[in-house]
């Protein structure tokens, strides 16, 4: 966990002792772990994929049997 300061652009992987920037002693700290957290992975572009996909099909095989 990295942690990035808001005030002086410090970045890290440590923190004060009072969670306060160790450059400048601002409490204006965030824990880059929040901050570069992979969002999770959305689902409606997995089902949006997955129906495409079945459009694709559907429109091969129809062409094949007409
Ligand atoms: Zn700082």
């Amino acid at each position: 966990m990295t942690y990035f300061c808001n005030d002086c652009s410090y970045r890290g992987k440590k923190s004060g002792q009072g969670g306060e920037c160790p450059a400048c002693g601002s409490f204006n700290l965030v824990s880059s772990k929040a901050q570069q957290e992979e969002p999770p992975p959305a689902k409606w572009r997995l089902v949006l994929l997955a129906v495409l996909w079945a459009y694709l099909i559907a429109m091969i095989i129809w062409k094949l049997l007409h």
